[in-house]
């Protein structure tokens, strides 16, 4: 049995979804060292995430590859809405806008709007980027049996297809091992939540000619309702001819004897050719792990919280957990991080996701709450009223699952060890967004100039905003004998003066802010070994 040492590999981690894939960019474009392994071959099953949030579009722009995300292929004109529908012959309900990708911001409060960027496209840009690293290495075909952690390493038994079996010696382990996750089992980390919401069915499928068979115009989606509820959706995939329906609220039996050709007549009303290219079954849950870290080892991703895929949360959520840990990881392995900055991860992760499982759930009730439905199918003037006013309700509870921009950027880490709170409590926001400096939440945008966002001056160092004349240099020769990556940014623009509220606000690799002030504080020292967990 080979044993690999782990000085040369300080990270292994486990499982090349995206989370482990986001997690080995981030680690490798800051040089550390970091296997990747992944049970199966290097080949992508059919996209389960389709919609790249703002805030995983910003850890894209941060690392420099949103571009690649940005123009992947999907065409610019076409519509994104999200319709309510009878059937693409029958009568429409309701739409929950959303601008083309020809308007370029959705909001004013990033840099960066959300995409649809499927994972047949997304998780190869960020596993090019990952490659892209001489101090990543990417290995499929060898799946983890076992490990056992000690106090400074851990020992992982890696199981490569030929049969033949390697320990791999690292100091940290993290499982970005999915759902099922054999690390968090290992770790006896139990599940929290719901485990078993609704069976359901999602079928791939090119439909060359359906934007031509009905009038009802291109959307992102169709959500087809019927006497009994929201049923099924359909969901473009690539912006031409590949789409998903999926069912929803379907039990075990209905998705075993579901006739797939009669689903799909039934939702597109006619008789057009399609081909089915895929078709999975699935069980929608909403589960957070009682804890994210044991130890040396950690949780991220699906591992540590699953969501129903209903307001586009569970990925989304995942690639912050490997954008917390990415930089957290880095620090230790680079020697300027203190004990208590990993054990951090589990205090401002498990918090903050297991607030977007809640939000899917809601989201997931949105959709499947139980207004009036009968009559909706009838013609006339009675069928018309009763489809406007349960298109209406459809429409505002929905477009708060769709346009929550405040369940995407507005988590504050709070409390949080490596914190420091001034004591001006502003709302963490919800669905809504309120921008804010609050110490804990994520530093907010504001264009400095026509290509350049305030956020564009983080990265894998702290980075304290000087809005005023103070002289702050004394930080600068602090965090140096500290061996502590640090920047100043003098900033003169007014916006982003009135918007970060104090004269001095220091922000963290990640971008979220860590404490502010008006003033200089007596001890930078002590104030730096908080930030940066000793
Ligand atoms: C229908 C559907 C639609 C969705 N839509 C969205 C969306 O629009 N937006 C969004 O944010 N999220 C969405 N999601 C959720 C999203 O797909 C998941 O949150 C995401 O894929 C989780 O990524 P992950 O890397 O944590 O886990 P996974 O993608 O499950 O990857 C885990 C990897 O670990 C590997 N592995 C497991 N065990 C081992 C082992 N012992 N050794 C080696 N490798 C191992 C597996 O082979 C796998 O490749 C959707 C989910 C579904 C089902």
């Amino acid at each position: 049995m080979n044993l690999i040492d782990h000085y040369q590999h300080p990270v292994l981690i486990v499982g090349a979804g995206p989370i482990g894939l986001a997690l080995a960019a981030y680690l490798g474009s800051n040089s550390i060292k970091t296997i990747l392994i992944e049970k199966n071959e290097d080949v992508l099953g059919s996209a389960k995430m389709i919609v790249v949030s703002m805030r995983t579009m910003e850890f894209c722009r941060s690392l420099g590859f949103s571009d690649e995300v940005r123009h992947w292929g999907f065409p610019l004109d076409h519509g994104l809405d999200s319709i309510f529908v009878t059937g693409l012959q029958g009568f429409e309900l309701g739409r929950v806008k959303a601008p083309s990708l020809l308007t370029e911001f959705d909001t004013p409060f990033s840099p960066e709007r959300e995409r649809p960027c499927p994972q047949t496209w997304f998780d190869p840009i960020l596993q090019k980027k990952a490659r892209s690293h001489p101090s990543i290495d990417l290995q499929y075909k060898s799946t983890l049996s076992s490990f056992n952690q000690f106090e400074d390493y851990v020992d992982c038994e890696i199981l490569r297809s030929d049969g033949e079996v390697e320990t791999i010696r690292s100091s940290y382990l993290v499982g970005c091992d999915g759902y099922s996750s054999s690390v968090r089992e290992k770790l006896g980390i139990e599940l929290e939540g719901n485990k078993h919401l609704d069976f359901s069915m999602s079928v791939y499928l090119t439909i060359p000619d359906l934007l031509k068979s009905h009038s009802i115009g291109d959307a992102y989606r169709y959500i087809f309702v019927d006497e009994t509820g929201v049923w099924s959706v359909l969901t473009t995939i690539d912006g031409h001819n590949l789409y998903r329906l999926q069912l929803i609220g379907a039990n075990e039996v209905d998705v075993l004897k579901f006739d797939i050709d009669v689903v799909i007549k039934r939702c597109i009303g006619s008789s057009l050719p399609y081909e089915i290219k895929d078709i999975s079954r699935w069980v929608r849950k909403s589960t957070c792990a009682q804890k994210f870290s044991s130890g040396r080892v950690f949780i991220a991703g699906d591992s540590a919280h699953a969501h129903p895929p209903n307001g586009g949360l569970g990925m989304n959520t995942g690639i912050l957990d490997a954008w917390d840990l990415g930089w957290k990881l880095s620090a230790k392995i680079q020697g300027w991080g203190g004990n208590h900055l990993l054990e951090s991860y589990d205090l401002e992760r498990r918090p903050a996701s297991f607030k977007a499982t809640q939000e899917s759930l809601k989201n997931y009730h949105r959709l499947v709450g139980k207004p009036s439905y009968i009559g909706i199918d009838e013609p006339g003037t009675d069928g018309e009223i009763k489809r406007r006013a349960l298109g209406e309700k459809l429409v505002a509870d929905n477009e708060k699952a769709w346009r929550a921009v405040g369940i995407h950027i507005g988590h504050v880490y709070s409390p949080s060890p490596i914190v420091i709170e001034d004591g001006q409590f502003q709302s963490d926001g919800d669905e809504d967004y309120v921008p804010s400096s609050r110490p804990g939440a994520r530093a907010p945008h504001v264009w400095l100039s026509s290509d350049e966002s305030i956020l564009d001056l983080f990265g894998f160092w702290f980075t304290l905003l000087n809005f005023s004349d103070i002289n702050a240099d004394e930080f600068l020769l602090i965090a140096k004998k500290l061996k502590m990556p640090f920047k100043i940014e003098l900033i003169l623009n007014q916006e982003a003066k009135s918007m970060y509220e104090k004269n001095l606000v220091l922000v963290r690799p990640d971008g979220h802010v860590c404490w502010r002030s008006n003033e200089m504080p007596i001890d930078i020292e002590q104030l730096l070994n908080r930030v940066r967990g000793f």
